[in-house]
């Protein structure tokens, strides 16, 4: 059966109500029928929902449907994408471990990895996206005095700068050096890339993003090998990050349309990228499906489509940013992405302000870069409202240089 047809077909409640749409279980205990079966479900000699931060039936589904997607045998869902991402690093590293994260990092998983888990002993190395196997292999290997890196951490396609990292080849490294490897696949969605069929040990999203797809709810999910999903379980049951029933139904409806959406924003992502690399007054456009952009081939090889981010970077530096924001009309100026509505952000001045200038300037984060989280509105509204933005915006930069 076509992944498709299983999000919206799986419905893995049995209430015995014969309702259409899973109901909402919004109750945070379970009641016991004797007291031997309170003692069976602690004991797990019985399966069956105790207590919602350990699980609850719309978590439950929400979790089958993106372990479907992924091709996962296991999952675990939370209340963030951050509390995936952190999870998934507390309960699997320990004290003297070594972890090699790619550079271009979402900005709180560079924060847990440099503020938080270095108080817990645990070291680090950024790798650029686009390093060579040897550069990674640099980094991976036992050197000055420590051991082999415990797991391979990285985000592709990257945010904002759209570089890639080649799953199969960090799989090759991974069968050689036996980490596991850790994958952020937010910006792919289960739709466009399914990185533990690329060789992947985990598989991370923040449901907050295009699963919900609409800005309404936070969630986290990740999937992977049970044998690792399980320590991650025992420590979420326990320091609670868990997914709220109620954000987890939403997320699990919105799963029925996640297939039908990415086809939708990639076709318009592609096509305003398209627009957009041919006009004068634009620097820049990236974008992986587009033949310029460097990975092109790489883009092809390990997504079936190109996403719906496109950055582009514009002439003029933050005065250029301001004018192209105000003659927008239709997007949304937000720091969030992955909505139905089609939402800007400058990068430099918001989501990654707080970098040093040598750390923007090894991700590419110059002062007119824009990042487009294309959404779902007609792309002929799209490319017209973009145009005229772009041209006007450079008008006003041109009639403040004379
Ligand atoms: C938003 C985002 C996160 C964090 O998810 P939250 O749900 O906001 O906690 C992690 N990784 C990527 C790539 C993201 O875009």
């Amino acid at each position: 059966m076509e992944k498709q047809t299983k999000a919206i077909r799986i419905q893995t409640d049995k209430s015995g109500n014969r309702e259409h749409s899973v109901p909402l279980y919004l109750t945070s205990s379970f009641t016991f029928e004797s007291a031997e079966q309170g003692k069976a479900l602690f004991e797990e000699t019985e399966e069956g929902n105790i207590y919602s931060r350990f699980s609850n039936p719309n978590v439950t589904e929400f979790v089958e449907k993106v372990c479907m997607l992924e091709n996962a045998e296991d999952g675990i869902a939370t209340g963030t994408g951050m509390a995936a991402v952190f999870a998934s690093m507390a309960a699997l590293l320990k004290s003297g471990d070594h972890l090699v994260a790619c550079r271009a990092l979402f900005g709180s998983a560079h924060q847990i990895i440099t503020q938080i888990l270095s108080k817990w002993g645990i070291t680090h190395t950024y790798v650029d996206a686009t390093a060579t196997e040897a550069e990674w292999e640099a980094a991976i290997q036992p050197n000055n005095g420590r051991q082999v890196a415990r797991m391979v951490y990285l985000e592709t396609p990257s945010n904002p700068g759209l570089e890639l990292v080649d799953l199969e080849m960090l799989a090759r490294l991974k069968a050689k050096y036996g980490f596991i490897l850790n994958v952020d696949n937010c910006f792919a969605t289960p739709i466009l890339q399914t990185p533990l069929d690329l060789g992947a040990d985990l598989s991370i999203h923040s449901a907050t993003k295009y699963m919900d797809g609409q800005g309404r709810v936070l969630g986290g999910i990740v999937v992977g090998r049970a044998d690792l999903i399980q320590p991650i379980r025992f420590f979420a049951r326990h320091t609670g990050p868990s997914l709220s029933p109620f954000n987890a139904w939403v997320l699990s409806k919105s799963l029925e349309t996640l297939d039908l959406r990415m086809e939708r924003h990639c076709r318009n992502a592609l096509q305003l990228a398209e627009a957009l690399d041919g006009h004068a007054d634009v620097e820049r456009v990236l974008y992986p499906f587009l033949p310029s952009h460097p990975q092109f081939e790489l883009a092809k090889k390990q997504m079936s489509a190109g996403g719906a981010i496109v950055t582009i970077e514009l002439e003029g530096g933050f005065e250029r940013v301001k004018a192209f924001f105000d003659a927008l009309t239709i997007p949304t100026l937000s720091s969030n992405l992955g909505d139905s509505r089609t939402i800007v952000t400058n990068p430099n001045t918001t989501t990654h302000a707080k970098l040093k200038p040598e750390e923007k300037a090894a991700l590419g984060i110059t002062p007119g870069l824009i990042r487009i989280s294309v959404g779902l509105e007609a792309i002929s509204d799209l490319i017209a409202d973009f145009t005229q933005a772009v041209e006007k915006s450079a008008e006003v930069i041109k009639v403040n240089v004379d």
